[in-house]
């Protein structure tokens, strides 16, 4: 699949759920409204239409949410996609999670093949992480971690970077996370969905964390290979990477290789706009996977070139009205 920009689409995040048991304070408002499940596509439907992707040339999958790790019997679908991986179609299965459920899961995980998971946590400090997620308990992630460890999961912590909130807390991510074997990937916050309050004081452009990180460790680039947006560094006193993904200050749309879809169905060409192709209704209309196919390649066909996000005071409204968990990070 080329869109018309040139790209070639090989990776596609599914978001098997918009809801959470938590609700961080950049992600969501404390009073969200979930769609009915009842408009959900099925855990067959969402491998039809992840396998039609892999037919279609897609190599990575990364399930998503919400909370992933929140819907019911989702390991049925792990179990299900991870044929493609024997079959070599697909390269990689992965998923980005909170972990707070991490410890149950981690070693069905990696027997269904997944090898490496993303696991957000945006401070080490128990009673930090709890004000940030509202409801979020640490010691549950810490447990659901070292629960991935032992099944030989690869690690990568996802951490917001917020202002005046866990801005003090770098050093030490970097330290542990190198410590553990873990990769630490920085991100900007971005204007998606009502969260209740503004962002623009949790603003941090991540150019002034590398700046910042600089005086204390040894950072040098080094070519990014998981083929998704972080630029990465390697920590010379740690041994591990450092990795930043920059939407808001620097445009990583020319190298974009993903498209997205929500746990209805809609397929999101771009995490910045609001341009999206029903691959519901041409799914059920038929048992053959030609209507679907013929969806996506028009889908893709429509990949904009790029987003533009903006965070000052003069746009204290979200770019997108939707939020992260309706496309999934
Ligand atoms: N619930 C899972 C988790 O937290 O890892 C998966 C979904 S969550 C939407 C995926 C990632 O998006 C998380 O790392 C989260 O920190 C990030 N995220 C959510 N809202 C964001 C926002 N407005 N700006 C930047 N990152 C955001
Ligand atoms: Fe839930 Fe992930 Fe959003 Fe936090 S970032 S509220 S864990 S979906």
């Amino acid at each position: 699949m080329i869109d018309p920009f040139g790209r070639s689409i090989s990776y596609l995040r599914v978001s098997v759920t918009d809801r959470c048991d938590l609700r961080c304070v950049y992600c969501m408002s404390e009073d969200m409204t979930f769609l009915p499940k009842k408009d959900l596509l099925t855990l067959e439907e969402l491998d039809r239409v992840c396998s039609a992707f892999v037919g279609l040339g897609v190599k990575k999958l990364r399930i998503t949410g919400g909370e992933p790790l929140v819907r019911k019997n989702v390991m049925t679908l792990f179990n299900n996609l991870g044929r493609h991986l024997k079959t070599g179609a697909l390269e990689e299965l992965t998923l980005t999670t909170n972990g707070t459920q991490l410890a149950q899961h981690a070693q069905h995980l990696k027997a269904a093949g997944v090898a490496r998971i993303n696991v957000s946590l945006d401070s080490l400090d128990a009673t930090r992480f709890t004000s940030i997620t509202r409801w979020g308990n640490h010691a549950e992630v810490m447990n659901g971690l070292n629960a991935a460890k032992d099944a030989g999961l690869k690690v990568k912590i996802n951490t917001v970077a917020l202002r005046g909130v866990n801005d003090d807390e770098f050093d030490d991510l970097v330290a542990w996370t190198g410590s553990n074997g873990f990769d630490l990937v920085f991100i900007e916050t971005m204007p998606m969905g009502d969260i209740g309050s503004d962002r623009t004081d949790q603003y941090l452009p991540l150019s002034m964390v590398r700046a910042r990180l600089g005086q204390r460790w040894t950072l040098s680039s080094i070519p990014d290979n998981t083929g998704g947006p972080a630029r990465y560094m390697r920590c010379a006193e740690t041994g591990g990477r450092v990795g930043f993904i920059t939407p808001m200050t620097h445009n990583f749309c020319e190298s974009c290789n993903r498209v997205r879809l929500t746990c209805t169905g809609q397929l999101y060409m771009c995490l910045g706009q609001d341009d999206v192709a029903d691959l519901r209704a041409p799914l059920r209309k038929s048992e053959s996977d030609a209507p679907l196919v013929a969806a996506i390649h028009e889908a893709i066909g429509r990949k904009p070139k790029g987003h533009d996000f903006v965070i000052d005071r003069r746009h204290n409204k979200p770019a997108v009205s939707r939020h992260m968990s309706v496309t999934g990070g």
